[in-house]
């Protein structure tokens, strides 16, 4: 297989699918829209699912398991969180198979019908608020603070690798509170920590706001998210976090005693990530020769290719390596000495190139008479000679510049990609000629909004959480405005 990829300019979705697949980050499986995430994209998924579950912790959550299954009565009981999900759900309504009367194939056994079907999980809120029930009497079993790492099955008729998938990884965070204003607090405190999450460890710069009522997850009372923007000037809906109030609650009928003797209902959040984020990161950082990573998701930080003519010299190089490598090992930075024989130098350069390794140190025989590696940066695919004295600082300073570089350049990228207007013709010109998130007065109606969407494909990102006020009128029906709201075509 060739390892070239089309170019971003000449066709940027053909590059992103050719990218997924070449860089051994996933593939399409042979179940529709189910995707296989091959060993180097998990192991980067890994890396962020390391993070994120560290800064669970950090903030006082403890990680729990429940069901696959969720009964369909349990869904039905909270109205509009089912009519949000009926759409996209699979359905389990038999428990066997039989063969069929050829003998041979295999059938379904009528026989074998569940008495209640069972809902793959789109989301786990109904299995959990019911679960809750049981935990929960007084004020004193709360907070609950609980996350679930899981698959979840939503049936999405356009899929893409990563980006929107039928079966997908992610966390999800369910908390229950006593008081309105702790969880408000709760849901809040959560999309901050996606926003560090996603800037400081995924170089990815992210807008935090608000859903409109129509983007709302269903069943919630208020959604914040955090809004990514792509290379080619699209949107994509990097987190959410939701304030659920008391609706869970209600239609499970979990309450609490109070301090003050009263029965009351609990108060809830969710919030979530997925492998959507793999998608972000590529469209983010990546350039025409592959993927970039960002040093701190990188599996391996640091690769190390040796030249040479024969074993004498793979020898002398394999120890001035191992001498540097051991101190990787105490700084933690991870690496790879690729000392296979079976393929050139050459090609080695290219597949980790590919592959996005931050930093690549080639050794040749000169290398060695001179004390020296040549140092070579994916971010900017310059190279450099180091004297190999001081070289592990000098590389573990190279990594932080590389992952401050990177969240630089998207960040130069997004704040020339957010664009102020005024009127509905420069609305269309500037999605249709720049891209990126355009802001605009809005008028606060949901049939506005399904207008704009109706007339140029795209919808409200969010309403920036820091905006501000500002008197104005709606781009599309001149009705008045008190702040301006993004706009962008999305994924
Ligand atoms: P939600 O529960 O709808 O708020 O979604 C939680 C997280 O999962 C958000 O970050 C979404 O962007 C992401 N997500 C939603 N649907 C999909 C999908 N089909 N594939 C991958 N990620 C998704």
């Amino acid at each position: 297989m060739s390892k070239n990829i089309t170019k971003r300019s000449e066709d940027y979705s053909k590059w992103y699918n050719e990218l997924v697949v070449k860089a051994d980050l996933a593939e399409n499986s042979g179940v529709r829209g189910c995707m296989v995430i091959k060993p180097y994209g998990y192991a980067i998924w890994e890396k962020m699912q390391g993070e994120l579950d560290k800064m669970f912790k950090e903030t006082g959550h403890q990680n729990a398991y429940f069901p696959l299954f969720i009964p369909k009565s349990y869904f039905s009981k909270e109205a509009s969180h089912v009519d949000g999900f009926a759409k996209e759900c699979a359905v389990v309504t038999h428990y066997r198979l039989k063969t069929g009367e050829d003998g041979k194939t295999i059938e379904v056994d009528p026989d074998a019908k569940l008495e209640e079907e069972l809902i793959v999980r789109p989301t786990s809120e109904t299995i959990i608020w019911d679960t809750y029930r049981k935990w929960i009497e007084s004020y004193r079993d709360l907070p609950i603070l609980v996350n679930q790492w899981a698959n979840v099955v939503r049936w999405e008729m356009r899929t893409r690798l990563f980006l929107r998938t039928a079966e997908f990884l992610w966390q999800e965070g369910h908390t229950a509170h006593a008081t309105e204003q702790e969880a408000i607090a709760e849901a809040e405190q959560m999309l901050d920590v996606y926003a560090d999450f996603a800037e400081n460890f995924m170089a990815i710069p992210v807008v935090k706001g608000f859903k409109t009522e129509n983007e709302r997850f269903a069943g919630a009372i208020e959604t914040y998210c955090i809004e990514a923007l792509m290379q080619d000037g699209k949107a994509l809906q990097a987190g959410t976090s939701h304030f659920l109030g008391q609706n869970f609650a209600k239609a499970f009928d979990v309450k609490f005693t109070s301090k003050e003797g009263k029965q009351e209902h609990v108060w809830a959040t969710s919030w979530g990530v997925s492998t959507r984020l793999m998608g972000a990161l590529i469209m983010t950082h990546s350039d025409d020769n592959g993927l970039v990573l960002p040093p701190n998701v990188a599996p391996i930080q640091v690769v190390i290719v040796p030249i040479h003519k024969n074993d004498e010299q793979l020898e002398a190089i394999r120890e001035e390596v191992k001498k540097i490598t051991d101190r990787f090992k105490k700084l933690n930075i991870s690496f790879k000495f690729d000392d296979r024989t079976t393929y050139k130098p050459g090609w080695k350069f290219a597949e980790y190139e590919l592959k996005g390794v931050p930093v690549r140190l080639a050794v040749g025989p000169k290398d060695l008479e001179n004390g020296t590696f040549e140092v070579a940066r994916r971010d900017t695919l310059t190279k450099e000679v180091v004297s190999k004295e001081g070289i592990v600082e000098y590389i573990q300073d190279l990594l932080e510049a590389i992952q401050e570089n990177l969240f630089k350049k998207a960040h130069d990228y997004r704040a020339e990609h957010i664009t102020e207007v005024n009127s509905f013709e420069e609305f269309k010109e500037i999605l249709n000629e720049k891209g990126g998130f355009v802001s605009a007065h809005w008028d606060g109606t949901i049939e506005t909004e399904e207008k704009i969407k109706d007339l140029t494909k795209a919808t409200i990102r969010c309403i920036p959480i820091d905006r501000k006020e500002e008197e104005g009128v709606c781009v599309l029906t001149g009705m008045p405005s008190k702040g301006r709201v993004l706009f962008a075509k999305a994924y």
